[in-house]
């Protein structure tokens, strides 16, 4: 039976329309009209079939979140880390669709596609895959971890990916690698309780991190002042200093220099097979993708640079490399993290307002993981840069559906746009404040509604 849906706004998600009073009418889980007010008067007099009447709502495709962790049963992280057992990751998918996203990119990167096709299936959200299977990026892995990878993991190639469905390379490198959050949260404060038996906060190893290496991951940083200043405040004031600034580089470091040639060998792949790239931005990477920005390399690519707004840079340092890659043909993806509500790992919006103030520095939404995968909903970084003044609705709307659609092809059947024989991924929202969710459709049928998850929803 057809279903007509009314809503107070219909945001196509093409060409930076809305339409007042519209609606859309879905049949057999597609799309088979999409309505202006009056057409959607006219279409209600006479309808044969459900009517759902949503005023005071917006109507607008289902969310596409491009950068994900934790979604599959594969490897997790760039860093290999065993997977999280199945209720976590099906749980993480929850939270996904019950704030309206219905397509995700599991951007961990190391996993097979048997794993990600596991994940869709098992799940009415649509899970896709990413290849991150570079010599490089799976030395870094072991180095920093690897407790997931098993020998169907190193033995697989980008190529084979490919050739299997994967949709996109990436995410090529990450914090667990690079020396970034990963470290400081979970592998140098084990590495310190095991050799000292000290128990030291991710602030606290992040700071220790820094008088050794300092932002950017570099020996010749080291200040023997700041580490024993810093020793002292995490109680470590009784080892060695000499020790404990080689417990921090033996740590850290291995894992660096190979990351870096995966984001190398991830980027020309890319070029090679034509094939979109998701690359962690941050400051340890940063002068490396400044380098691979000016390359005179001329094949084309979609290169994508995630979360521009990292807060490893400064502020002003992300919004110049954000232009530098905008000026050689990059595109730019802004994770929201938790900085709006969680604030566990990010507790300042000042990045993200300075690459959305900026021009054409910011293309695609998506989320990260955030801490543990606490991140805030992908739907509240659209309300955020609506009530902010960032992005109108209609231009808000498509960095989370169609931009990301049309950036990696496959990812989402029909575009993620409102329109005639689409899929019927819909996401109805509070007018005033797109945070509140009333219903997400996944192919015309309901799978989440104010918050709760419908029975539709897992195999
Ligand atoms: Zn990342």
């Amino acid at each position: 039976m057809p279903t007509l849906i009314r809503a107070g706004v219909v945001v196509p998600a093409t060409g930076g329309t809305i339409l007042e009073g519209g609606a859309v009418v879905v049949d057999d889980g597609r799309i088979v009209e999409v309505l202006d007010a009056l057409g959607a008067r006219r279409a209600a007099a006479a309808f044969a079939g459900e009517i759902v009447d949503e005023p005071d709502s917006i109507l607008m495709p289902g969310l596409v979140n491009i950068h994900t962790h934790g979604v599959s049963p594969s490897p997790l992280f760039p860093s290999g880390s065993a997977p999280l057992p199945d209720e976590r990751w099906l749980g993480h998918l929850d939270r996904h669709a019950v704030a309206g996203t219905t397509t995700v990119l599991s951007t961990c990167g190391l996993g097979t596609m048997n794993e990600i096709r596991e994940a869709d299936r098992r799940h009415a959200v649509h899970v896709r895959g990413a290849t991150a299977h570079t010599a490089g990026s799976i030395a870094a892995a072991l180095a920093a971890d690897g407790a997931g990878l098993t020998a169907q993991h190193t033995q697989q190639t980008i190529e084979r990916m490919l050739a299997d469905g994967a949709v996109a390379i990436g995410e090529l490198a990450g914090g667990q690698t690079l020396g970034g959050g990963g470290q400081d949260l979970v592998f140098l404060p084990a590495a310190i309780l095991e050799h000292t038996g000290v128990v030291v906060t991710q602030a606290q190893a992040r700071a220790l991190k820094e008088s050794v290496l300092g932002r950017f991951m570099d020996e010749g940083s080291y200040s023997a002042a700041l580490l024993a200043e810093r020793a002292a405040q995490a109680g470590l004031g009784g080892i060695d200093p000499e020790a404990l600034r080689r417990l921090v580089v033996d740590t850290v470091m291995p894992s660096v220099g190979s990351a870096r040639d995966g984001i190398r060998e991830g980027v020309d792949a890319a070029r090679r097979f034509g094939v979109p790239a998701l690359v962690h931005s941050a400051s340890a990477s940063a002068d490396l993708i400044r380098e691979l920005q000016r390359s005179d390399d001329r094949r084309p690519a979609t290169i994508i640079a995630g979360h521009v707004n990292h807060t490893s840079h400064t502020a002003s340092e992300a919004v110049r490399l954000a232009e530098s890659g905008r000026d050689a043909g990059w595109y730019g993806e802004a994770s929201v993290f938790d900085l709006l509500e969680g604030r566990e790992t990010v507790q300042t919006r000042e990045h993200w307002d300075a690459l959305l103030e900026g021009i054409d520095l910011v293309d695609v939404l998506a989320t990260d993981y955030g801490h543990d995968g606490r991140h805030d909903p992908l739907i509240s970084a659209v309300q955020d840069v609506i009530a902010r003044g960032h992005r109108g609705l209609a231009e808000a709307v498509e960095m989370v559906t169609s931009v990301p659609a049309a950036l990696v092809p496959g990812l989402v059947e029909g575009g993620a746009m409102l329109r005639r024989g689409a899929p019927a991924d819909l996401v109805i929202a509070d007018r005033d404040d797109l945070r509140i969710v009333r219903r997400v459709y996944i192919g015309g049928v309901p799978v989440a509604e104010r918050g709760r998850m419908l029975s539709a929803a897992r195999a």
